[in-house]
C-alpha cells in the first residue's frame, strides 16, 4: 500500500463546496487528493461529512457575505457534531484571514489558495489554523501525486497562477499573488498522467494563462505557444483548451499554435471588458479597442473558424453613453460566439473602489442592451452550427435513454443519439438542430 492509499476502515468523509472559476474546481480536486492521503473520501452529502471545506471565490459581489451566511447555516451541524471540521479555502480565505474565525468561531481552519498543500498538517493540528501567506515554495511540489483512479474525459490542469496586471477593478493580484508559471516538466508529467487515466481533453488554467513561460525540455525559454506544441505531441491527448487569457499576452507563437496544432480547439476566451479607450485606460487594461480588434484579425487569419468569447464590465466608474456605444460597436465588429457580462461592482482594496459609480438604473439599462446584442450573436453562432459536422467528446449520459451529452470543438453542449457509444468517445457528429442552450446531432463516424 502506498502512502496515498486510503485504508478502508479509516475512511472519513469530506464535503467540498466550490464557488467561482475553474481554477477553484481544480484546486478543490487537488485538496480532495491531498486529504485522500489522510484517509478522507469525498461525499456529496454535507450532513454525513466529517469535514466541510468551502472553497471560496472573491470575484463576485458580496463574496464575503455569502461565505458568512453559508457558515451560519453550518452552525447547527457543528452544534450537533462538535467533531465536524469546518475549513475555508480560496480567495475569500486569503482576503479575510483571521476575520473569518473572529466572526465565525465554528471555523476550524482558514487556508489561502497558495498554501492548501498544508491542509493535511492543519487538520492533524501540526500547523497553524490560519495560513494565508504567499510562500516561496510551490504548493504543487508538496501535494501528493494524483491517485491512479480513472478520470472523466475532460480535465483541468493549472499551469500558471496569480496576476501582475492590476486591472483597476480586480482583486486577483491581491488574493492570488504575483504571476507564477509551473515548470514544463511537471506540466508534461501531469498531462501524461491524466491521459493515462482516461483524459482526452485538457484545459490549461491560469489567471493569465497565456502569460505562462518557463524553461523548456530543450534548455530554452518557452512561451505558452511552445508549451501547447509540446502538449500537442503527447500521445493520446486529443484536445487542448486554455483559459483565461489577456490580450497583451497573445504572442505570435501562440497565434501560430492556433494555426498549426490540430489538438488546440478553435475556441478562445479573450476578455476585453470594454470597447472604449477611455474606459480601457481607466481599467488599466493597457491596450486600446483598436489593438484588440487588430489582434482578433490576426487570430482569425491563423484560425478562420475560431469561436471567440469575452467578458464585459458594464457601468465601470466614469462610463458615459458614448463609452457604452463604443463597447456595443466593438461587439458588433468582433461577433462573439458567447460572452459573459456583468454590472460593475466595487471590490474593497482595488484602485477603482473609491471612484464614483454610474447610476444603477443607467448601468442596468446598458447591461440589458449589451446582453441582448450578445444573446443575438450567441444564438446566430449556435444556429450556424446546424448542418455542420463537428468533433464531440462524450462526457455523460443524457436525460433520455439512447442519448449522450458531449462538448463540441467549439464548447457547445451537444446531445447525441446513440445506444452504443461510450463516455470518452470522440465522434464526428452532424448537427441537426439548435435548441436554447444546446445542439442536437447524429453520429457520422468515430474520429
Ligand atoms: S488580468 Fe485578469 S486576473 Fe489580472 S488583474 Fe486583470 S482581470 Fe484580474
Amino acid at each position: 500500500m502506498s502512502d496515498h492509499d486510503t485504508p478502508a476502515q479509516a475512511a472519513k468523509k469530506l464535503f467540498i463546496k466550490t464557488y467561482g472559476c475553474q481554477m477553484n474546481v481544480y484546486d478543490s480536486q487537488r485538496m480532495a487528493e491531498a486529504m485522500g492521503a489522510e484517509g478522507y473520501v469525498l461525499t456529496e452529502n454535507q450532513s454525513e461529512a466529517d469535514m466541510v471545506l468551502l472553497n471560496t471565490c472573491h470575484i463576485r459581489e458580496k463574496a464575503a457575505e455569502k461565505l458568512y451566511s453559508d457558515l451560519g447555516r453550518l452552525k447547527p451541524l457543528k452544534a450537533e457534531r462538535p467533531d465536524l471540521k469546518i475549513g475555508v479555502a480560496g480567495c475569500v480565505a486569503q482576503a479575510e484571514g483571521e476575520e473569518i474565525v473572529r466572526r465565525m468561531p465554528v471555523v476550524d481552519l482558514v487556508v489561502g489558495p497558495q498554501t492548501y498543500h498544508r491542509l493535511p498538517a492543519m487538520v492533524r493540528g501540526e500547523a497553524p489554523k490560519i495560513i494565508t501567506d504567499f510562500p516561496e515554495e510551490d504548493k504543487f511540489d508538496h501535494l501528493p501525486q494524483q491517485r491512479a483512479t480513472r478520470r472523466a474525459p475532460a480535465a483541468f490542469l493549472t499551469v500558471q497562477e496569480g496576476c501582475d496586471k492590476f486591472c483597476a477593478f480586480c482583486v486577483v493580484p491581491y488574493t492570488r499573488g504575483a504571476e507564477v508559471s509551473r515548470p514544463v516538466e511537471r506540466i508534461m508529467r501531469e498531462a501524461r498522467d491524466l491521459v493515462a487515466r482516461g483524459v482526452r481533453e485538457i484545459t490549461l488554467l491560469g489567471q493569465n494563462v497565456n502569460g505562462w513561460h518557463g524553461m523548456g525540455e530543450d534548455g530554452r525559454e518557452w512561451g505558452f505557444g511552445r508549451l501547447i506544441r509540446a502538449l500537442g505531441e503527447a500521445e493520446g491527448l486529443e484536445r487542448i483548451r486554455y483559459t483565461t487569457s489577456h490580450p497583451n499576452d497573445m504572442a505570435d507563437d501562440l497565434i501560430e499554435a492556433h494555426r498549426d496544432v490540430p489538438q488546440l480547439m478553435p475556441y478562445l476566451h479573450l476578455p476585453v471588458q470594454s470597447g472604449s479607450d477611455r474606459i480601457l485606460k481607466a481599467m488599466n487594461r493597457k491596450h486600446t479597442a483598436e489593438q484588440y480588434l487588430r489582434l482578433i484579425d490576426r487570430i482569425r487569419d491563423a484560425r478562420p473558424d475560431i469561436m471567440l468569447t469575452s467578458d464585459f464590465i458594464v457601468g465601470f466608474p466614469g462610463e458615459t453613453d458614448q463609452d457604452h456605444q463604443d463597447t456595443l460597436r466593438l461587439i458588433e465588429q468582433v461577433d462573439f460566439g458567447t460572452a459573459f457580462s456583468f454590472k460593475y461592482s466595487p471590490r474593497p482594496g482595488t484602485p477603482a473602489y473609491e471612484r464614483a459609480e454610474v447610476d444603477g438604473a443607467v448601468a442596468d439599462a446598458r447591461l440589458q442592451e449589451l446582453q441582448a446584442l450578445l444573446t443575438r450573436q450567441q444564438k446566430a453562432a449556435q444556429e450556424g452550427m446546424v448542418g455542420r459536422t463537428v468533433g464531440v467528446l462524450l462526457e455523460k449520459q443524457g436525460r433520455e435513454a439512447g442519448q449522450m451529452i458531449g462538448k463540441s470543438d467549439y464548447l457547445h453542449s451537444v446531445f447525441v443519439d446513440t445506444t452504443t457509444a461510450q463516455i470518452g468517445d470522440l465522434l464526428q457528429v452532424r448537427i441537426i438542430e439548435s435548441a436554447s442552450n444546446s445542439l442536437h446531432g447524429k453520429i457520422v463516424s468515430a474520429t
